[in-house]
Parts: structure tokens; C-alpha cells; sequence
């Protein structure tokens, strides 16, 4: 599509759309009395008017009917409140119901998963990343070597960009894969990274990854209500992400696990076990020998946190209501629309430009700007003019236009704001 830098181009583009009224369906922060312009859906997306409901429904659950609310409820009965996201969880990561399970929050799924799908031996000990994942996976990746007595400098391959480049190309990771294959036991990058914005070919990865014989997991905080992801078809072996970013449920609420169909009745992967990933039949029987459930459910450990979890239930009607096509087809425009307008901006001053890459196969909806100069300075403008946006040391801010909820007015706004703030500090 022609895009133009016009206000009216932009409200055209908000009557074609058909999310767009969407956007009633959730809270925005104010700014001096009108909607921000919120594009941090990335960090913490907004809360959907409906979250309250769920929330209630509980809290109205736990007054009338107290223990007995994990029988006694027609609808969504406490018992069974961990099956309740399944369908959702599925369409949202390409799964079949069985592989998901909404369960505690992302960075002890990460390590709950490792037990599972890393095992090192004295010959097959690495694992490969991408250079520069979030801190959290860092910390992750060095306690568990540390906790294997290895030596995370020789344990873990980190995959950086070429000289002069922003981005992974696909040919350098599985180039590394095939090096270290004889060693290499785990493959675990980030579906979308969370600084760049690129999107990793997941399905090529995973191939290479098996192809040396190594588990293949993602990380899809970034990922998971963002880009239409398919995890059973790609194969993966196994992935987490968490609900707060793109899939709206609040702050620190439930993370995700995905677990391959293949791995469904392994019992004899190692585990760190729970009742309630036992087999559901006995798991009052209090007895000794954990059975574990078919699927994700047997990596549960504890019974779920059932008021928080309303509210990603609540969240992710909507992603039922619009599926997650729709969602991408309207991603695609807005960021392309956002992409425009930036260079447009940037025009061929070299303020600034965009490392995420440009090729829309190859990311989601946040475009990470980096500045050459006054990136702070610029930051703050935007702040101060309602534009909530994230900045990332030493120079980036990353901006993330959410097709549930924001507009191409928001868009055009953006680039108005910006414009201002270089006319003045640029
Ligand atoms: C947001 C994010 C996290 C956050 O981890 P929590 O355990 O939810 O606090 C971890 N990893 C990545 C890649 C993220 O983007």
C-alpha cells in the first residue's frame, strides 16, 4: 500500500479497518484528559474492560460457595480452571489443547522446562541462543550451567549479528547449529528478540536443531499474541511465553507452556513434579508414585492462581472473538504504516534509523529505533507529549504499535509528536 503523512490518510485507514472497534474494549492511560497514545503492548499490553468481570465472577465464586468453589460452579469450577485457557492457548500458538497449559509465570517455566529438555553428558553440553537475549534467560542459562558444573563460557554458544549488522541472518544460526551439532543438546532462542524485534525463522531453526539430534525451545515472551506462530506444525519441542506483553492479562499474570504432542506420554523425561500435574483421577488420593498427566498438564506443579487467571481468560475471549489472522493481517498495515511514517521522519538527516528488520516476514509489531544523537532528549519529548513509548540503554526506543487496540491515528500522531520534538532538539 501507497501510505501518506496526512491525518485523513490516517482516519481512512481507521474506518477500512475492521478491529477498530476494538479499541473501546480496553483502558487506556489519560493524558491531559484524552487517551495516551499507548505503544508499549510489548512491556504491558492494556487492560480489556471484560478483565474486571472475570475477576469479579471469582472473587463472587470464593464468597458464596468458599472450598466448594472447585466443584460446585457450572462454569469454569476451580477444579478444572487450568483446562479453561487450553482452546484459546491453542489457537493463539498454533497447538493442539493438549500441548498448553497456563501455568505460573515465564521465568520458572524456563527453568522447569530445562529439566526436562536439558540434560548435558560429558559429549553433548551446549546450547545455542541468540546474542543479547533479555537478562532473565541469561540469568537462567548461567544458574542452570552453574547447577550442571559447567562452565557457562563453554556451554553456551551465543549467535551475535555480522559486523556493521543489526540482525541474525537465518544462514549464520543454523551454520552454528551444524558446527557445534556433536556437541550441542538444546537449542533455545527467542521467538521474537526482544530488543531488535526480529522475528527468528522458527520453523527453519527447529529443523536444524533436530537435524543434530539437539531439543528445540523457544522463548515467545515477544511472540505469543503477536505473530501467528505454529508450534505443532514447526515441531517444536517445547516453548514458554508470558501473558502480560501482547496478551493483555496484567502485570506478572500466568505465563504458558507449550510441550510437543510427541512428548505427551513420555513419562520417563525428567520433570520436577507436583499434584497437580499428577494424573487427575488419583490426585486426591494423596498416595506415594507421581503419574503424570498426558501433555503440558504433567509439567504442572500447583494448583493455579485462580483470580489473576480470570483476567487472562478474560483477555483471551478476545483473541478467540478475532483470531489471531485477523490480528496479523491489521499488524502488518499498522506497522508498516508506523515504518513510513519514522522514515519519513528520519528523511536523510541520519537521526535515526530502524534496526528491526525491515522484512515483515521477519518481525511483529514493534519497530526499535535506534538514535544516532539526542535520543534521550527526544524520549523525554514524547513522554512529556503523551506518548508512552519504552527506551532501552544505550540509545533505542522501541515502539509497538498493538492491532487490538491501537489506531492509524495513533500512528499519525506519533509522527507528529516526533517531528516536533526533532524541530526542536533535533
Ligand atoms: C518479558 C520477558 C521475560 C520476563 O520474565 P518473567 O519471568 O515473566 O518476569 C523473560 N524473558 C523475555 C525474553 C522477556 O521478554
Amino acid at each position: 500500500m501507497k501510505y501518506q503523512n496526512t491525518l485523513s490518510f490516517a482516519q481512512t485507514l481507521d474506518e477500512a479497518d475492521p478491529l477498530h472497534g476494538w479499541r473501546k474494549e480496553f483502558y487506556f492511560p489519560q493524558h491531559k484528559g484524552a487517551n495516551a497514545l499507548y505503544f508499549t503492548g510489548n512491556s504491558l499490553g492494556l487492560q480489556p474492560k471484560r478483565a474486571r468481570v472475570y475477576v469479579e465472577e471469582e472473587m463472587q465464586k470464593w464468597e458464596e460457595f468458599a472450598v466448594e468453589g472447585h466443584f460446585l460452579p457450572k462454569k469454569n469450577p476451580w477444579l478444572k480452571f487450568h483446562e479453561a485457557s487450553k482452546p484459546s492457548l491453542a489457537g493463539v500458538l498454533g497447538a493442539l489443547p493438549l500441548e498448553v497449559v497456563a501455568m505460573n509465570n515465564l521465568t520458572v517455566n524456563l527453568h522447569l522446562l530445562m529439566v526436562s529438555f536439558y540434560q548435558p553428558t560429558a559429549q553433548r553440553f551446549k546450547i545455542i541462543c541468540e546474542a543479547g537475549a533479555f537478562p532473565s534467560d541469561q540469568y537462567m542459562f548461567e544458574s542452570q550451567f552453574k547447577f550442571h558444573g559447567l562452565d557457562p563460557e563453554e556451554a553456551l554458544i551465543e549467535v551475535a549479528p555480522r559486523d556493521g549488522e543489526n540482525t541474525l541472518r537465518t544462514e549464520d544460526i543454523i551454520e552454528t547449529i551444524e558446527k557445534h551439532g556433536k556437541e550441542l543438546t538444546l537449542v533455545l532462542f527467542g521467538g521474537v528478540q526482544y530488543y531488535t524485534g526480529q522475528w527468528f525463522d522458527m520453523e527453519s531453526i527447529t529443523q536444524a536443531g533436530h537435524k543434530v539430534g539437539a531439543y528445540v525451545g523457544f522463548d515467545l515472551a515477544h511472540a505469543a499474541g503477536n505473530v501467528p506462530v505454529q508450534l505443532h506444525d514447526w515441531d517444536v519441542d517445547f516453548a514458554t511465553w508470558c501473558s502480560y506483553k501482547y496478551l493483555n492479562s496484567g502485570p506478572g499474570n500466568v505465563s504458558g507452556i507449550f510441550v510437543h504432542e510427541r512428548h505427551a506420554h513420555n513419562d520417563s523425561l525428567p520433570r520436577f513434579a507436583g499434584w497437580w500435574g499428577h494424573n487427575e483421577k488419583e490426585r486426591f488420593l494423596m498416595k506415594k508414585g507421581f503419574q503424570p498427566m498426558p501433555g503440558a498438564d504433567g509439567w504442572q506443579l500447583s494448583n493455579g492462581n485462580i483470580i489473576s487467571t480470570a483476567a487472562h481468560l478474560a483477555s483471551l475471549e478476545i483473541f478467540d472473538e478475532v483470531g489471531m489472522p485477523a490480528i496479523r493481517e491489521k499488524s502488518l498495515q499498522l506497522t508498516g504504516y508506523l515504518e513510513f511514517i519514522i522514515q519519513e521522519l528520519s528523511g536523510d538527516r541520519g537521526l535515526f534509523e530502524i534496526i528491526t528488520p525491515s522484512d515483515p516476514s521477519q518481525r511483529g509489531a514493534q519497530l526499535s529505533i535506534f538514535f544516532h544523537k539526542n535520543g534521550k532528549s527526544l524520549f523525554d519529548h514524547l513522554i512529556a507529549n503523551g506518548v508512552i513509548g519504552d527506551w532501552r540503554e544505550p540509545n533505542v526506543i522501541r515502539i509497538a504499535p498493538a492491532p487490538l487496540y491501537n489506531s492509524f491515528e495513533d500512528v499519525y500522531q506519533f509522527g507528529q509528536i516526533l517531528s516536533e520534538a526533532i524541530k526542536q532538539q533535533g
